[in-house]
């Protein structure tokens, strides 16, 4: 029978009664085999995530603490205790909290610490559906440079045929150096896609709050359309740029196997969600473009210099500058005698762009050189813009008569995205603009 594998992030795990409802999913479909769970979220407004609350621990420890530590120990220990009364059940959390306790006071470590959250939710889950606990320490790897080991998918395939039915905690696994190592936050989506590709899953469902990716972010632009398909690439680029539905490197252990991601939402699971698969079989006359998404906070220094279109090496010389400082970029546009690299600010911070800036005058002495701070990338994404003419004349023209104004442009050449660079505070209008040229 076709295996599914069901992920349940933070809000279908925040207590006791919404861990119930992710059972009764789980139950209402035999095939729903594989459980991978994040730790508790946030109940309401103003909560805080247990993994929040277990970095905080983590923070007490290095920083000898001990008041602070225990208080936000007790902290976490209300949390799972509380869903333990509510699921009714002794489900043997006081001994699980008195080892994460003595491991932590032990110096188990930063991601020790941050993976408890998900260890034991995955032993609430376990004992609730009554399928046995599988960590995944046992077969998530991670490379000595804290990559994923490419070794995790033959490893988990191995491991989890030994099980029929198994809960497993997501966001961690086994690092080079053979303690608990976590991915970035939100990475238990990766944790779902490996235990997809490890089953070779039929299809693996991520339960979330939301039912499915919208065409933009409703924050931005009221009640959005909703996408009920998408495509690897498109949902990599979208979630790249900031639509945070989904971890954005949640798609490369699926999609070489060709698993379809579903998104769906624990709280409403009879809506259809949003599938992601291989090949969208929408028809590109349903929509030129599937989704907008856009980011803030990018630093663009421009360099220019007569001839540099002739300079062998140029671009090389200045990159050598950035791999030095360990940076990397997100857009390189160029021209004849120009180029641009668009960084993140993150990487700049505290004197870093004057060092970098130097460094490339000395590097390749341009005639000029040159930054535009503070700006926000908004990505228009969609297989239907390759075959439709005239998208980017339709674009610019919307952007045109909101009076956005535009400091880049970069188009793939997949011509699956134009995005552009406006100044942060016209990140909104910018998308707004698009969306109603678009979708109204
Ligand atoms: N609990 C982790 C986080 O809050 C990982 C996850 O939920 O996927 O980032």
């Amino acid at each position: 029978m076709a295996i599914k594998v069901c992920k349940f992030g933070g809000t279908s795990m925040a207590d006791g009664n919404v861990m119930l409802r992710a059972a009764k999913i789980v139950e209402s479909d035999s095939s729903r085999r594989y459980v991978v769970v994040s730790a508790p979220g946030k109940r309401f407004g103003g909560d805080v995530k247990v993994t929040d609350l277990l970095y905080q621990l983590s923070d007490a420890f290095e920083n000898g603490d001990n008041a602070l530590f225990d208080k936000t120990f007790e902290k976490i220990s209300v949390r799972f205790l509380n869903i333990q009364t509510e699921i009714g059940k002794d489900l043997g959390m006081q001994a699980a909290l008195d080892e994460v306790y003595a491991q932590a006071k032990n110096g188990a470590g930063r991601d020790y610490c941050a993976s408890r959250g998900e260890y034991l939710a995955a032993k609430i889950m376990a004992a609730v559906l009554n399928i046995p606990f599988v960590d995944a320490t046992e077969f998530v790897r991670f490379t000595p440079e804290g990559t994923l080991d490419n070794q995790t998918f033959d490893i988990a395939a191995k491991v989890l045929s030994r099980y029929s039915r198994a809960v497993i905690p997501g966001f961690y696994g086994l690092g080079f150096d053979g303690k608990v190592k976590t991915f970035s936050r939100g990475g238990g989506d990766i944790s779902g896609a490996i235990v997809a590709r490890g089953v070779m899953a039929a299809l693996y469902e991520n339960w979330t709050d939301v039912s499915g990716f919208y065409a933009c972010d409703p924050r931005i632009v009221h009640s959005p359309k909703s996408m009920p398909e998408l495509s690897y690439q498109e949902l990599r680029e979208l979630s790249y740029m900031g639509a945070n539905v989904l971890h954005s490197e949640a798609i490369f252990p699926v999609r070489s196997a060709g698993i379809p991601i579903r998104i769906c939402n624990t709280f409403s699971p009879e809506d259809a969600g949003t599938y992601i698969v291989k090949t969208s079989t929408r028809d590109v006359r349903d929509g030129v473009v599937t989704g907008i998404a856009g980011k803030k906070d990018f630093t663009v220094i421009s360099l220019e210099k007569s001839m540099m279109n002739s300079e062998v090496g140029f671009v090389q010389k200045v990159l050598a500058v950035i791999g030095k400082h360990g940076i990397s970029f997100e857009h390189l546009p160029s021209g004849i005698d120009t180029m641009s690299l668009v960084i993140d600010n993150e990487h700049l911070k505290n004197g870093v762009l004057e060092t970098v800036i130097e460094e490339m005058k000395q590097a390749v002495s341009p005639d000029k050189i040159y930054t535009h701070e503070n700006i926000a990338l908004i990505a228009t994404v969609g297989h239907g813009m390759a075959k439709n003419v005239g998208t980017s004349a339709r674009l610019f023209k919307a952007l045109s008569e909101a009076g956005v104004n535009v400091i880049m442009i970069d188009q793939g050449s997949s011509e699956l995205n134009i995005i552009v660079g406006v100044d942060n505070e016209d990140c909104n209008a910018c998308i707004s603009a698009i969306y109603n040229e678009f979708f109204n």
